[in-house]
């Protein structure tokens, strides 16, 4: 059967840029052979939710495999927890449907909406990459969709050079079909939480490093502040509660949590070119930082607000208005290297609305994959134009020489020079990439902008 094709303006979450495509929806492994076929000489692509922020889940005037309806679970060891599912299930789905059976995903970011199939696209971290490392560390076996038509499968121990290249490969070896995932137990669905205010950078790093034996920690921070305020936050550790912490373990209870964590707001009502500027978000940082009293603050909490906190209002990218914003994440060895970056956003008066810094594991799985020891921030800014796109340049410069990354699954806009230089492996990758799509039939608006394709 031939694949039918819409045209669709697609973005990424940040809403910058907007490109559109040819895409399709398939149901069955089938469609996707026949969308290979029958792309003709456009150049193919797989998008999951969306939820990299810019280009790398977009190709203009390309052919576009939306996956989401790729969602079933195909086996599962009750014994072990492996799991077997299509690339289109969603972390979400993950936890609506074991989570009742005391297992939860091994590593999850900030969003659940997000597939494993774009989880394994951009090798994710979560909150626990210090003890838990990459979604990649946890992936035993991936089913392959290749260039040439045939389904190849590759994991640690089995193709290895495949899988380390698909492993935030980006969507440029293949569709990526089902893979192999260990979840891990849990007690309950609730996190037993402390949070910590911190009033600068040095003490975000104290607090820090006292808090390695918590299982999941981040921290929010204000960006606006400098001098000796320069860092201030919020820093939030956290572990699986145990039972007798929340009662017992049934649906009843995890689908009242969930209930009680549903979406509430929707972000689109206040779609704005101007909701979010320099005096709402220092306005939105001072309320935000001042309503944590000094010093630590105990709860429990469902482990929705804890792990997917802004997944409580729908579309809230809108608030950024029909500009769009950008998310700039980063990841840099030193401290010093963190706080030049910091003093270097700070001092350029460009207010980032949501910031998140965080101290990584030593884990690196080189290629594309982003992180790496050191201290990670990521930027949320709202499309400012010219100069946010000259400020961004000027931190790329600052992250080189530090010897640091920006994470390609928030990118839209890093050059190709600095990327080559972030990302010293890149050859080697692309050498492996090239043997298993030597007409570069997978491409996307990034691997183009980058050079890669
Ligand atoms: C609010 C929010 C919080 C976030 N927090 C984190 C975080 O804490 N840590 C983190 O690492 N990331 C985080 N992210 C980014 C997000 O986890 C990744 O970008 C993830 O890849 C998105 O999954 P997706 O299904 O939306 O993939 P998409 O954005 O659709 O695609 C991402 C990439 O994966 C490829 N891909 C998708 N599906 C397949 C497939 N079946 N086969 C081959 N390639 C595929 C695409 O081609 C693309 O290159 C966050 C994003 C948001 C919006």
């Amino acid at each position: 059967m031939s694949t039918t094709w819409a045209t669709k303006k697609l973005s990424g979450w940040g809403r910058y840029p907007v490109v559109e495509s040819r895409c399709t929806r398939p149901e069955r492994r089938s469609e996707l052979f026949d969308a290979l076929k029958d792309r003709g000489d456009r150049p193919l692509l797989a998008h999951g939710l969306g939820r990299s922020y810019g280009d790398a889940a977009l190709i203009e005037d390309g052919a576009v495999v939306l996956t989401r309806r790729l969602d079933r679970f195909l086996d599962f060891d009750p014994e072990t927890g492996w799991l077997r599912c299509e690339s289109g299930v969603s972390i979400g789905e993950l936890i609506e449907v074991f989570l009742p059976r005391g297992w939860f995903p091994p590593v999850v970011p900030g969003t659940q909406f997000v597939t494993v199939g774009g989880a394994i696209g951009c090798n994710i971290h979560g909150k626990n990459h210090g003890h838990s490392g990459c979604f990649c560390d946890h992936v035993r076996r991936i089913e392959l969709l290749c260039a040439d038509g045939e389904i190849v499968t590759c994991g640690p121990d089995e193709n290895p050079d495949l899988f380390w290249a698909t492993v935030g490969g980006m969507g440029l070896t293949g569709l990526i079909l089902s893979a192999d995932l260990q979840l891990y137990p849990v007690d309950s669905p609730a996190i037993e939480m402390e949070s910590v205010r911190f009033e600068n950078l040095d003490h975000f790093f104290e607090v820090s490093s006292e808090s390695k034996d918590y299982f999941h920690s981040v921290a929010w921070i204000d960006c606006v502040q400098s001098g000796r305020r320069m860092g201030r936050g919020i820093f939030m550790r956290g572990r699986h509660a145990p039972r007798e912490a929340t009662g017992e373990l049934e649906p009843g209870i995890v689908a009242a949590i969930a209930e009680s964590a549903k979406q509430f707001a929707d972000g689109r009502p206040f779609r704005s070119n101007h909701l979010l500027n320099k005096a709402t978000i220092r306005l939105f940082n001072e309320v935000y930082f001042r309503r944590h009293r000094p010093g630590m603050e105990r709860s429990i909490v469902s482990y929705e607000p804890f792990f997917f906190p802004l997944d409580a209002v729908n579309h809230w990218n809108y608030i950024y208005g029909d500009r769009g914003f950008l998310q700039y994440q980063v990841v840099v060895p030193h401290r010093e290297a963190m706080r030049h970056i910091l003093e270097m956003v700070t001092s350029s008066g460009m207010a980032s609305f949501l910031a998140v810094i965080k101290e990584f594991g030593d884990r690196d799985h080189g290629g594309l994959s982003f992180p790496c020891a050191g201290t990670t921030l990521a930027l949320d800014f709202p499309n400012y134009g010219r100069p946010l796109f000259e400020l961004l340049d000027r931190l790329d410069d600052a992250v080189v020489a530090a010897g640091g990354r920006v994470y390609l699954g928030k990118d839209a806009r890093l050059s190709r020079q600095n990327f080559r230089k972030m990302y010293p492996q890149w050859e080697r990758w692309k050498s492996v990439r090239d043997e298993w799509d030597p007409k570069h039939v997978f491409q996307s608006d990034l691997s183009r902008r980058l050079g890669l394709t």
